[in-house]
Formats: C-alpha cells, structure tokens, sequence
C-alpha cells in the first residue's frame, strides 16, 4: 500500500522516561509504515528543555500557533527529586502550563471507553468529556486567618482613584477570609474554547456554576457564556443540531449521573478538578483518558492525561519487563491526525485515525490488554501483554483494516 501523504507537518513534541520509550514505538510500528509522517519535532525531554533553558517549550508553543495542530508525550515537571536527578540549572516549569498560557487555552478530557471496561456509572453509553476552566478562583486566592474580634472588608481602589468598599462579615471570634478572583478575558477564551469544541465534536455542550448563590461572582460566568453563544455560535450550533444547556452545578451532577453521556461538560476550576477526577474513575483507569488543548482561536494540543509513569521506566532501565498501556498517547497521535486531516482536507489521513483508535478498541476487546486493564476487565481470562507486544497486537489488528 502507498503511505498517506500528509501537507502541512504537526508539531510533535517528545517527552520523558516511560512515556517517550512508548512514543518512538507507536511512531516505529504504528504510524511510519503507513503514513509518510511529517512533523517539527521539539525534544521536551527534561535533558533537552534545561540545555535550552526551557527555550525548547517555549518555541514548540509557537511552531503550534503558526501550524494550528501538536501532538505532545508526557513530560516531567520538575520537583526537588528532579533537580538532582537531572542536574537541573533551575527548576523549570511545568510544560503543560506554559504551552496552555501561551495559547490561552482550555483543557478537554474525555475518557476512551471499550466493552469489558465499563464505566461503573452503567447508563453512560458515550463517553462525557470534562472541560475544565484553568484560571483562578480558589486556585488564585489570597487567605487570611482571623484572630479575632473585627471588621473585615472587600476592597476595591479604582485606578481613577475611586474605591468601593464592602464589609464581608463583623467577627465575634476567630475564623477566615479568602480572597478570590476571575478575569472576564479568561473566562471569556475559556467560553469560546467551549463552543468551538463543541461544534468540533457535534456533541452538546453543558455548563455550570453556582449562581443562585453566587449572584456576582459565578452569574458572570453565566452571562459570559450566554453573551458569546448568543452573538458567535448560536446559528452554528443550530446548523450542527447541537445544543447549549446552562444549568446550576447541582442540578448538573444529577443530571449527568442519570445521562446516557456523549456531551461535554463545562466546569469552574474547582468543579473541573473534582469532577474530572470523578468522571475518570468512574470509568476506570487514567491510562484510558485523553486530554486536549484547546485555544480559544482554534489551535488544538493532543495529549495522554496521565504522567510519565516513572515506575514503569526504573523496571525498563532495569532490564524488566514493562507492561504499560499506551492507549491514551496512540489517541493523542490519533486526534492530531485526524485534525490535520481534517484542516487539509486529507480524508485518508482521517480514516486512518479512525481506524488506528478501532486497533486499539478491537484489540483490547478481543482480551489482548497491558496489566493495569486486565485487572480491571470483566473479560474473562484476558491475555496481558508487555508495552512491545500490547503495541504490536495492535499493528496486526490495525493491518487486517488495510489488507
Ligand atoms: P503517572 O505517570 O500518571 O503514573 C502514576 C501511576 O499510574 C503509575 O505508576 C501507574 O501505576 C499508573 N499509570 C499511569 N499511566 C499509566 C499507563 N499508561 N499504563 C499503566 N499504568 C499507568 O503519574 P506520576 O507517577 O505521579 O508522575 C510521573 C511524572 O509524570 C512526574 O514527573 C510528573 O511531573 C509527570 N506528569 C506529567 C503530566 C503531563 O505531562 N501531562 C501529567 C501528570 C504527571 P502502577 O505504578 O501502579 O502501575
Ligand atoms: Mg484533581
């Protein structure tokens, strides 16, 4: 068979320890055989991202700007450990944040369901995919404790100089304060990286806050939204016979309890880091979730959700056999794929991506799975295979689509 041409080449950035051994597998036996692979590669591997004083992240989010589309494996974020391991010259920080504030972007995760590992939610048929609002809140609050007996106000100074002062609450005793804050900017990018995914995906889109009670502060969340869906996507998300549901939190989670799934949900920050860890429980393993970036001007970042499985990599070093599950990093490679394709017009470089994420599917349902699975699984006598022969089942699977 002659091998899918590609035209314009995704940013690829490589990573660290378990993870990157996987990437250059995945490239080797399911992507280079059938695909004339065209990428920038940025190494974001720890060696590489102290050599250039973390210069190499910062252009890999530029090159994915100018291209529209990456693909990234996991990386270190360094800590103590970290800087001694690697004789770091600084402890760098966290890739996924600086790419994510450098293009404004909204982080999608969605689990990859497959029959035998059922979400233990039963009627969640599709998979409910959690955005997540990645600025302030409480994540950004200022906090006091409160000795005593006192008055304690919310302050404002104009830079016009005018001030505007409200008092929170006259002390009896001891207690505390906390200080939190929102940026309509943000939450207005945040908005958009919503609709736009949800036209993507055709699926509905969902948001909540808590503005019965939080009438200023979460209501403007509300309005926001309700403001950019009204005046940009209202027509479009019409045309696509999707909706746009705005709901309060509560009435959210029993709702989403109860649904079938196959929509994407909208959070708070807060919200999000607790119902996606919810959601990615739920259906059972952080080795099946994906994760996508996603600029609010329609520059997309595919990603596994899950780290670089350290463990995992000390056993390879030692010789050990490995068995880690690849599935989240192959759907990384896959959504890019298929978003290029898609943004080309390259329809066989989109069928391949569908049929790559089928591989991976049929493969684990027909019983060939990597251990943290098989010990989920309701398949009776599952076969556990090592990271090698897990990807190369695939590769037999994935070449019976093409024979
Ligand atoms: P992790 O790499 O997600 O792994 C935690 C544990 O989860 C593993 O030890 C393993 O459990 C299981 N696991 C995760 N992914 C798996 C997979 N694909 N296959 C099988 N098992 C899997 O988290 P971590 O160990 O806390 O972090 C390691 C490094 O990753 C850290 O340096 C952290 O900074 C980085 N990190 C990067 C990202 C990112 O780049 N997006 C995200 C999170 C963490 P068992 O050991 O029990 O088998
Ligand atoms: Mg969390």
């Amino acid at each position: 068979m002659d091998k899918i041409k590609m035209v314009t080449p995704l940013v690829e950035m490589d990573g660290d320890e378990m993870t990157r051994i996987l990437w250059q597998m995945i490239k080797d036996e399911l992507l280079l055989p059938f695909i004339d692979l065209k990428t920038e590669y940025y190494d974001l591997g720890l060696e590489y991202r102290n050599e250039t004083d973390d210069q190499v992240t910062v252009d890999s989010a530029n090159a994915t700007k100018k291209y529209g589309v990456a693909v990234k494996c996991a990386t270190i974020t360094p800590n103590a450990a970290r800087m001694t391991e690697y004789n770091l010259k600084e402890m760098w920080k966290s890739p996924n944040g600086t790419i994510r504030a450098m293009l404004d972007g909204t982080v999608f995760r969605t689990p990859i369901q497959v029959k035998g590992i059922a979400p233990c939610v039963k009627n969640w048929e599709q998979p409910i995919t959690i955005a997540r609002h990645a600025y302030g809140d409480v994540y950004k609050s200022v906090e006091m404790k409160v000795p005593g007996a006192g008055n304690a106000y919310l302050v404002f100074e104009g830079a016009d100089g005018k001030e505007e002062k409200i008092l929170i609450h006259s002390f009896k005793g001891e207690g505390v304060i906390s200080g939190q804050h929102n940026l309509n900017d943000s939450i207005t990018s945040f908005a958009r990286s919503c609709f736009k995914y949800a036209l993507d995906l055709k699926q509905d889109l969902w948001f909540s806050t808590k503005d019965t009670i939080s009438k200023k502060y979460d209501h403007t969340f509300k309005d926001i939204f309700q403001e950019i869906y009204d005046n940009e996507f209202k027509e479009a998300f019409e045309k696509a016979g999707i909706t746009y549901f705005y709901t309060l939190i509560d009435d959210a989670v029993a709702r989403v309890m109860k649904s079938k799934g196959g929509f994407i949900w909208a959070c708070k920050n807060y919200d999000g880091d607790v119902m996606s860890d919810m959601i990615s429980s739920a259906c059972g393993s952080l080795a099946m979730m994906t994760s996508v970036l996603v600029s609010p001007d329609g520059v997309y970042e595919y990603e596994a959700a899950h780290g670089t499985v350290q463990r995992h990599y000390y056993k390879h070093l030692a010789g050990e056999e490995t068995s880690t599950n690849s599935v989240a990093t192959i759907f990384a490679w896959s959504g890019a794929l298929r978003k290029r394709g898609e943004l080309d017009n390259l329809p066989e470089l989109m069928t391949f991506a569908d049929r790559l994420e089928k591989a991976c599917i049929d493969t684990i349902e027909a019983g060939k799975m990597t251990k943290d699975l098989a010990l989920i699984t309701e398949l009776e006598n599952p076969t556990v295979l090592s990271s090698q022969e897990f990807i190369k089942a695939i590769r037999a699977t994935l070449e019976t689509y093409y024979a």
